[in-house]
């Protein structure tokens, strides 16, 4: 027989744009890393597609697979292709977010002694000749550059590519209780927590997963001596099944399981909940089903760290079956828990966006929590939607997906209503807890006095004191870190800019100037560069402003605040949350991070500040934001029984998202907004990319997008050109258009036009091709 002739298209980790396609003369499997040719040099590539038949043109060869068996099943490998052909993305990049750091496989030169060939006489060369002795292998980086040269082209050694293995998984470090706690004297606070932590779960637990306790080394040492404890640095291999208890699911609860087909292969499901309708509960319940068919399930929830109280969940459930991926892990506890995913022995990957990346084999099922969440979509190269490739994922695995949300985005409401491509919407009416939703109360802000309007009118006043005094809790959204979100001068209206980007400098304090899009700081101006008057002054409220306010206006009150300025620092919103559960902060102030699914069972009163802001946003999914916002925010009261209350301060009462968040309307609010869009022939009913150009010269930029948005193809739109909402951004001006079309090929066919005709990377423009785009305008 002769040799088959065989060809595979490969992304290589290089950024060179597209796909690449080599011959092969082994079998070879699409989910398997191969190391490639590219230019003069060789580079790791992961195999997405193979074909046996002849390669239609010459093609390179494949110097050495890297993978005994596909570390990718073929769901994934089609998923990653389908990513690179519609967002239009690098799959270089796609591969790097795919794969750990360390795992991208580097080669490295290596230098051996020809026994025959005589040692070159120049003297610069024989100090290098006792490198060589005794069959030792040098490292072609550790010489000099001429020296290297000198030495090949004297035939004295010859040089050979070696593959540098990845560094080995770390080993993970386990530990469970072996005694009750009640050896221990009272004193002993945090030894007797920490065991009695340990009991509750009943089974081994990482250690790495115990990391925000305090003094955790000092502990485990303590306990190991009193034999309280046993350690364990193994790999972790035997299954654990449910640990916790599991609650008797709920009617609704319950028609949800019957109706997701596990067995059917996919389907698309919206579980529908209002909040505190326990979701998770039903996720939980659907991938023990799942993990007892002997499949794995893989779990996307919307920026990780701040919901660590979803993860812990899922450990107290499933113990070591759970892999947690997000960007806030070290190198080796992703590759850890990427090793894990891998040889199956965590069977539940949960995890930030790009964990829809996960190398689960066999899923049963993909589930994407608070699917509506716009962290889903990444803002930077590769520009994928998480959400939209769980779904890809899910088709290709052949299993269903669920999405889970109170706040649905119009795109699954949409889609769902269709009942296209095997959907269905289920319904969560209740609470779980049997808790009703909470009254919404409105301020209309035009009625009370200028002075005593902002932040705390009267009315929110009165009920943040009821609240204090039944020693309930509070939370309050100010959608504006910072201290305040202008800084004029109060005689002639000067703003204090960015240099480098066309918005305002946010006061802060310690006393500085941020840029909040470009990160530049300064110092305050003591006088208007203007005008040189001195009085400068400070206009409106940012949450640090807040925070402080409320200590002056109720001192006996523990305040705390939630946003990305705490969130900086690694292991803060965790504390924050837990000292808030424990019922040791009595008022938590916060940006949008308050509303991201948090469960705090004795928060009572929801206080907005400006609930109007942001609605008159020009971009056409400002309002489906804000109502997302305000009713995730006003879902966090009243969730253990409690009755909850939400006072809303706003100017425009009567805006209809404020009025359909005011009644618990979600369905109302959707209609309106998707009869709107239909008008404005926008997504979902249309497919959409945003173009975006910019260049260090304004009119060069104009020019350009202007050459650019003229090019047209049949079946498409084009929307602008206009200058972006933030003009000039790190110095960069900033002017775009929206193409869209009905049908996903014409969309395709136009950004591939698009492609021919954009200038070279030199030129100076860069031109970011967002498809399926989060912002419209
Ligand atoms: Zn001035
Ligand atoms: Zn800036």
């Amino acid at each position: 027989m002769s040799i088959m002739s065989r060809w595979a298209r490969v992304a290589v980790a290089r950024p060179v744009g597209r796909l690449l396609d080599y011959r092969c003369s082994q079998k070879l499997y699409p989910g398997q890393r191969v190391l490639v040719p590219l230019g003069n040099s060789q580079c790791t590539g992961l195999v997405l597609e193979c074909f046996d038949s002849p390669p239609p043109t010459k093609l390179r060869a494949i110097e050495a697979h890297l993978d005994p068996v596909p570390i990718f099943d073929s769901g994934l490998c089609k998923t990653l292709a389908f990513a690179c052909h519609w967002y239009r993305c690098d799959p270089g990049q796609l591969v790097r977010a795919a794969l750990p750091a360390g795992l991208g496989i580097s080669t490295m030169k290596q230098l051996i002694r020809l026994p025959e060939a005589p040692w070159p006489e120049a003297k610069s060369l024989q100090a290098l000749e006792s490198l060589f002795q005794g069959d030792r292998t040098v490292r072609a980086q550790d010489l000099d550059k001429k020296d290297l040269k000198a030495l090949l082209s004297s035939g004295a050694v010859s040089c050979d590519t070696r593959i540098t293995q990845p560094a080995p998984e770390p080993r993970i470090e386990r530990i469970r209780a072996t005694k009750d706690p009640e050896f221990l004297p009272k004193r002993n606070k945090s030894q007797r927590q920490l065991l009695e932590h340990l009991i509750k779960i009943g089974d081994w637990v990482a250690v790495s997963q115990l990391r925000h306790i305090k003094g955790l080394r000092r502990l485990i040492r303590l306990l190991e001596t009193a034999d309280a404890l046993e350690r364990s640095t193994q790999s972790l291999h035997e299954v654990v099944d449910h640990v916790d208890r599991i609650p008797e699911p709920t009617e609704e609860q319950a028609a949800v399981l019957d109706a997701v087909d596990l067995k059917g292969g996919f389907s698309q499901h919206l579980v529908y909940g209002v909040t505190g309708s326990g979701k998770t509960e039903v996720y939980l319940q659907l991938i023990k089903k799942v993990l007892d068919q002997g499949k794995s399930a893989l779990v996307l929830v919307p920026e990780i760290a701040l919901t660590p109280q979803m993860v812990s969940r899922f450990s107290a459930r499933f113990g070591n079956q759970v892999a947690v991926f997000h960007s806030g892990l070290k190198d080796s506890e992703r590759r850890s828990s990427w090793h894990r995913s891998l040889r199956g022995e965590s069977r539940i990957a949960i995890g930030a966006r790009s964990a829809v990346f996960a190398p689960c084999h066999q899923l049963g099922i993909i589930i994407v929590d608070e699917e509506h969440d716009s962290s889903y979509k990444q803002g930077e190269n590769p520009r994928y939607h998480g959400r939209d490739l769980a779904i890809v994922r899910a088709k290709e695995s052949d299993c269903p997906v669920v999405l889970g949300s109170a706040t649905p985005s119009l795109e699954t409401w949409h889609r769902a209503q269709n009942r296209r491509q095997n959907s269905q919407v289920h319904r969560l009416k209740y609470r779980a807890t049997g808790a009703t939703l909470p009254s919404i109360e409105l301020i209309d802000l035009k009625s009370i006095p200028f002075q005593k309007r902002l932040p705390v009118s009267p009315p929110l006043y009165e009920a943040i004191e009821r609240t204090l005094e039944r020693k309930e809790q509070a939370i309050l959204l100010l959608n504006r870190r910072g201290w305040a979100p202008l800084m004029t001068c109060l005689d002639c209206g000067f703003e204090c800019q960015c240099p480098h980007c066309s918005v305002a400098l946010v006061s802060h304090r310690p006393q500085r100037l941020v840029c909040h899009y470009c990160g530049f700081e300064q110092s305050p101006p003591t006088h208007c560069v203007e005008c040189n008057s001195t009085q400068i002054g400070e206009l409106g409220q940012g949450t640090q402003q807040l925070e402080q306010h409320l200590r002056g206006l109720f001192p006996q009150a523990r305040v705390g605040r939630l946003d990305s300025d705490v969130g900086r620092r690694r292991g803060a919103v965790r504390g924050l949350l837990e000292r808030f559960a424990a019922q040791e902060i009595d008022v938590v102030v916060g940006t949008q991070m308050l509303a991201k699914g948090h469960d705090l069972p004795s928060v009572t009163l929801v206080g907005v500040i400006l609930a109007d802001r942001g609605l008159q946003l020009p971009d056409p999914r400002g309002s489906e934001r804000a109502f997302q916002l305000l009713t995730q925010v006003a879902g966090r009261a009243g969730r253990a029984g409690k009755p909850g209350r939400v006072l809303f301060q706003c100017f425009d009462t009567q805006h209809p998202v404020i009025q359909a968040a005011c009644q618990h309307d979600g369905d109302g609010f959707l209609r309106w907004e998707q009869s709107r869009r239909q008008a404005m022939g926008l997504p979902p009913f249309r497919r959409a990319a945003l173009i975006r150009c910019s260049h260090r010269d304004r009119k060069s930029a104009a020019r350009e997008v202007q050459r650019l948005s003229r090019i047209s193809s049949p079946g498409c739109q084009i929307l602008g050109p206009a200058p972006s909402v933030m003009e000039r951004h790190r110095d960069q001006w900033r002017f775009q258009f929206l193409i869209t079309a009905e049908r996903a090929q014409d969309l395709q066919f136009h950004l591939a036009r698009l492609e021919d005709q954009k200038r070279p990377k030199n030129s100076g423009f860069r031109v970011v091709v967002d498809v399926d785009p989060s912002e419209l305008m």
